[in-house]
């Protein structure tokens, strides 16, 4: 049952990703109670579904949500979409605060000819798609072209590039979705090009995940075209490390690599080519920088090359979207905020209401990021604790309302229900573990609990 606990207060959080549970273990150990409200039957958003399968350890975070997990006064109200199932407003009305924590989910577009072409997709669906994500486990990547090219060098961006070249025995092991990782055995990509706007003092990911590229045997990194390796005045150090590791790349190929990442900055994709309704080629077109109001920003030179590909991949950026009910700054893609409190659109904070994580932020950072800053928006929180609202509603009201709508609500042992089946399967087969990938077997394991 939830109630209230220490302060008496109750919280809703939105999204059980990194950001959602972290701002969960601020809010239990201050004394609230928490109803975790998640639209898929399993926890932990990008952790799960966006970070890559062999990146285990990285993974492993989800220990840390499991001890928020068992915090008294802690519940998972898992399977329910916020927005569809239940609409804010009814939440806002059985708490006194609600959090949202609900990610970027969507991408950015290129805006080019072409780009809905067959073979040409978001990052943000074929990451999905490897990770066994419901929305796009059934999803069919054509892997059949000698190159692909991915537009983008943030870390996403390496991370679809990785799983591409590496070989796949070294996924078998890992919880990547079986479909994938077949296509991924059927695969004739030998190289992936990616293509960065601006320059290396500009590039998006951090030096380590590019290294762990450079280390893999068999694979060949590149930088190519007439780039700056110079670190500007006053770089942070990052910008440093990765300019500098960038400069001690080959430039040119070797003719004996397998596998092969060709780096290209100052290049802007123009336009995508077409053989039937299927891309057959990327034209790009050289940029240079000039500085703009203290930026470098990138301007095409008219110069244009064509690379012939069978799979594009963009890699520009997740998008955050509104959720009915809530304030959006459309323009940024994040709830408006200041310091985590949500503002209405004349700026003054809306009662009860925060935000935390990507929603808040941008989609920027890595799984710690969102902890600080989910500590700084429950601090907001806090100090409006006496002010809150008292709800007029009991959650065990919203509890009847869900059964009402048919809706199978997935709580805590329901998710350790299908994370022990899931364990178990990939036992059996040597994996990490064998995610379900359709909601309707995940809602069969869980009522075995
Ligand atoms: C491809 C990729 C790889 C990454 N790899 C790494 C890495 O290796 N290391 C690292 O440190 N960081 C990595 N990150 C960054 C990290 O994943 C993010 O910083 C973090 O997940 C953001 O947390 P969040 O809680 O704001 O959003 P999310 O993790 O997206 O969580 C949001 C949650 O809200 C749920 N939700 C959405 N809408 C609703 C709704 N209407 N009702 C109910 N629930 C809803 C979603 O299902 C999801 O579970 C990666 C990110 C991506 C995209």
């Amino acid at each position: 049952m939830s109630g209230t606990s220490g302060t008496g207060r109750r919280a809703a959080i939105i999204g059980s990703g990194p950001a959602g549970f972290y701002a969960a273990d601020c809010l239990l150990k201050a004394g609230l109670t928490v109803d975790l409200y998640e639209r898929l039957p399993a926890p932990f958003g990008l952790v799960r579904y966006g970070v890559a399968p062999d990146h285990q350890t990285i993974k492993r975070v989800t220990a840390a949500f499991e001890r928020t997990a068992k915090l008294p006064g802690f519940r998972l109200r898992g399977h329910v979409e916020v927005g569809r199932d239940l609409a804010l407003e009814e939440i806002r009305r059985a708490y006194h605060a609600v959090v949202l924590a609900y990610g970027a989910s969507s991408d950015r577009r290129l805006g080019v000819p072409g780009e809905d072409l067959r073979g040409s997709h978001a990052a943000t669906a074929f990451v999905a798609w490897y990770n066994g994500h419901p929305e796009h486990a059934d999803d069919r990547y054509d892997l059949d072209s000698e190159r692909a090219v991915v537009v983008g060098v943030g870390n996403v961006a390496l991370d679809v590039a990785r799983v591409l070249v590496r070989p796949p025995i070294e996924l078998a092991g890992t919880d990547i979705a079986e479909s994938a990782l077949a296509a991924l055995r059927q695969s004739r990509i030998r190289e992936v090009v990616l293509l960065g706007r601006r320059g290396p003092s500009e590039a998006a990911f951090d030096q380590g995940e590019l290294a762990d590229i450079v280390a893999l045997p068999g694979v060949e990194v590149v930088v190519e075209g007439d780039v700056n390796f110079e670190v500007p005045d006053g770089a942070e150090p990052a910008v440093r490390k990765n300019v500098e590791y960038l400069a001690t790349l080959p430039r040119v190929p070797s003719a004996t690599a397998e596998r092969r990442i060709r780096l290209r900055f100052l290049a802007s994709p123009v336009e995508l080519l077409a053989a039937g309704e299927r891309v057959r080629a990327l034209v790009y077109e050289e940029n240079e920088l000039v500085q703009s109001q203290g930026r470098s920003v990138a301007r095409g030179t008219g110069r244009k090359h064509e690379l012939a590909t069978g799979l594009v991949v963009r890699s520009i950026g997740y998008q955050g979207l509104p959720l009915p009910g809530a304030p959006f700054d459309v323009k940024r893609g994040i709830v408006p905020n200041l310091l985590g409190r949500v503002l209405a659109p004349d700026a003054t904070p809306v009662p009860g209401l925060y935000v935390t994580g990507w929603i808040r932020r941008g989609p920027t950072g890595l799984i710690g990021t969102n902890k600080a800053c989910a500590k700084e928006t429950v601090d907001q929180l806090l100090a409006d604790l006496e002010l809150l609202p008292a709800p007029t509603h009991d959650p065990a009201a919203l509890d009847a309302v869900l059964a009402e709508r048919g809706v199978n609500v997935i709580d805590y042992v329901g998710w350790h229900t299908i994370d022990s089946a899931e364990t178990a399967r990939g036992q059996a087969q040597g994996k990490v573990r064998d995610k379900f990938t359709r909601v309707e077997d995940m809602l069969a394991a869980a009522a075995k609990a």
